[in-house]
Formats: structure tokens, sequence, C-alpha cells
């Protein structure tokens, strides 16, 4: 395992209460017993963890996201701090650290902004998809809408960054053109969409199987056949048609490369990818803590094993699928039941599926790739269904 992305929990706390948000309202409640903010002794012995890491893995590029929570809750004096601190242990090695916040936005102001900037911090805000959707489920605790601060907060990033990046998680109530033109309003460099953070078990819930796919392809559509020199980035749909053409590309939601992120949360303690929690309350906790222990302790929890190697640790049922190298299982999350682990396929797996034959049979109309082939997506279907009729046992991927 070589991670090189580490997502920093600043604060365990949030000024915002989204219904969907798997910190703070989906089971888990780890995070009232952590400390509020990410302490100063802790950056130090972080960063020194960090350069340690990169020097045993001959890593000279390393990413830190600082997230929350809220991490903006921290205030701008902890951010300068911080970079003094990095620049203090790195300044006399040929290794950097890129650094970026994930921030709901709301509390960002010129003066924030400005600061970030000058400080070398990228800037991702998370969004809904629509006005609509937003002011229904990114609300404060007192239910207020978010929407306007939010819509401020990229906007000073326009204006003083020069650009801005959203994440958004998939809300099929909007409709895709609603949601592209809203995206578009924005003005934002790229519009990252997330599939739900929902299992086998939880989809019962809100069963949106089959209307995923059905707004996946149209979105799809409006991005791709979009003349707009101008148009936002959507990494989900651009990292699919590279690894349509084969390019070795990949990241936590398809394609065969590894899940390089680890968690430090606010007390240091060292964990894997911190929306596995849903799951399963606790399921992420390990007995490592930056404090007593190297970063690579983590190769010894086995849920952080199976997240860096979810792509290649499949269950038969994509292990036999036509699409396996390109969707290879989707996000380890989504694969998720009580019964069997990790050993399912993605509960979006239908939707995913059409969604690739899709985008392939697009390409090959519009391009004259000889190396392509219209896929049938009813057979590809058919084949998944059959090949999911047999159980197949794994024990190291039902062990959680
Ligand atoms: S499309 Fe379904 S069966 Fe195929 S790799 Fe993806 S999740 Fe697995």
């Amino acid at each position: 395992m070589k991670i090189n992305t580490i997502v920093l929990k600043v604060a365990s706390r949030c000024n915002l209460n989204c219904s969907y948000c798997y910190v703070y309202n989906k089971g888990d409640e780890t995070y009232k017993y952590k400390p509020k903010i990410f302490s100063q002794e802790l950056i130090h012995i972080l960063l020194q963890r960090v350069l340690d890491y990169m020097n045993k893995y001959k890593i000279n590029l390393y990413t830190i996201v600082f997230h929350g929570g809220e991490p903006l809750l921290a205030g701008i004096e902890y951010y300068k701090n911080f970079i003094k601190i990095y620049e203090s242990i790195f300044c006399t090695t040929d290794k950097t650290i890129n650094f970026v916040m994930q921030t709901n936005g709301t509390l960002l102001n010129e003066e924030f902004t400005q600061s970030l900037f000058e400080l070398d911090i990228s800037i991702g805000i998370s969004m809904d998809t629509t006005q609509a959707t937003n002011s229904k489920y990114r609300v404060y605790h007192n239910n207020k809408s978010s929407y306007n601060e939010i819509k401020n907060g990229i906007d000073l990033c326009n204006k003083i960054i020069g650009n801005a990046g959203i994440l958004s998680v998939i809300n099929v109530d909007d409709t895709p053109f609603d949601a592209y033109s809203h995206i578009k309003s924005l003005k934002v460099n790229y519009a990252n969409l997330l599939f739900p953070d929902e299992n086998h078990d939880t989809i019962i819930l809100n069963d949106t199987r089959g209307r995923i796919g059905k707004w996946l392809i149209e979105m799809f559509d409006l991005w791709f056949f979009d003349k707009d020199k101008n148009k936002p980035e959507i990494p989900l749909f651009s990292t699919l048609v590279k690894l349509i053409f084969a390019f070795p590309d990949g990241n936590d939601i398809m394609g065969k490369g590894f899940g390089g992120t680890m968690i430090i949360e606010t007390n240091g303690d060292i964990e894997t990818n911190d929306t596995l929690r849903v799951c399963k309350s606790g399921i992420t906790k390990s007995n490592y803590n930056i404090k007593y222990h190297e970063l690579e302790s983590i190769e010894n929890v086995a849920l952080a094993e199976l997240y860096y190697y979810a792509h290649h640790r499949l269950p038969q049922t994509c292990t036999e699928c036509v699409l396996e190298d390109i969707c290879a299982g989707g996000y380890l999350i989504n694969r998720y039941s009580n019964e069997r682990g990790f050993n399912n396929e993605s509960v979006y797996c239908e939707d995913i599926a059409k969604l690739i034959c899709h985008v392939q049979n697009i390409i090959v109309r519009e391009t004259d790739d000889l190396d392509l082939e219209y896929i049938n997506v009813n057979e590809v279907i058919d084949d998944i269904r059959n090949n999911k009729k047999i159980y197949h046992e794994n024990n190291y991927l039902e062990n959680f």
C-alpha cells in the first residue's frame, strides 16, 4: 500500500446539519467523543509523520485535504499557523504537500478566501445540484437553508481565486436539465458528482435504483454535447471516458486504481475512509494514533487494506462482468450488506452498467475509434443478473 492523501479532520463539528451527512446523520456517533479541533501539538506530529512516510515510500508530492465537520470553523489563523509549521518542517527537503480544503463554503468571506488563496490552499465546496434540493437538505441546525451563503462562497472563489469547484451528491429529484443548468450558472470549473452513500440494506428506504442510471445518462448527454468551451469538467464522466479508451485512470468510484486515502481524526486516530461508517457504526475504528504510531500502521487494518484494494478484491459477479475493468465494483460503500459484508456488486450495479454502455456507444458513434465496439446493454444486464444468481462465498470480503 502506498497512500498519498490524508483527509484531515480539522474540526469534528459542523455549522450545518445536512440530512444525508455520513458524519452526523447516518447512525455513527463517534464524533461526540472527539476533540472539536485538531490541536497545535498534533499538527507538528502529523507533518513529521507525513515527511517520514514520504521519505520511506519515496513520494515527492503528498496531498492533505482539510476536512471536517466544517474546516472553516478553525478560523484563518489556524491555517496560517499550519502552513508556517509545514514550511519549517519541509523547508530543507525536496518534498511538497498540496493543500486542499473541502468546505461547505458558508463561512467564506473576502478575508478568508484571500488568505486561503495566499496560503496556496485550494478550495472545493460541497453543494447540492439545484437551489431547491440544497435548501431542502443542506440546512443549518435551525433548518434554515444555507444556499445563499454557499453561493456567496462560490462567487468569492471565482472573484478572488479565479476558479471554483463543487462536490454534489446525485439527487434524482432534480431533473438533469435543472441540475446541469444550475451547475453552469455557478460558473464553476468542475462539478464532481457522488453516488449516495447507500448500501444493500439502506437502499430499501430510498430506492433510486434505475432512476440514477437514467439520470446519469441524461446528465452525460447534456455535458458531452454541450459545445460551450467553458463548460465545467465533471470528473465522474471524464474519468469514465478515459477508462473506456483504456487509459490507466480511476478513482475510488471506478477503474482499477487504488483507494490511496487515509483519515486522521481530530484526536489523531488513523483510520480508513470515514464514509464507510455508514455501513456500520465504528467499522473504521483502528487502534492507531499519530501520537504513538507511524502512518504505515494503517496497513495492519483489514478494512483499510480492503479500501485500498477495493477495485481488485471483487465479488465473483464483478470478476465475471464484461465491464469489470471500467466499473470495478463501483464505490466500496455501495457494496456493503449486513449479510455478506462487501461480497456484493455495487447496489447501483445496473445503473452503472447502463451508464458505461451508453457512454461507450456514444463514443463509438461520435468518433472513429476502431478499437471500440458497440455494447448491447440488454445482453450485459442479462449476464450480470445470471451471474448474481449464484452465491460465491468469500471470507475476506465478508468478514466485516
Ligand atoms: S457493473 Fe455490476 S457486476 Fe459489473 S463490475 Fe460493476 S458492480 Fe460489478
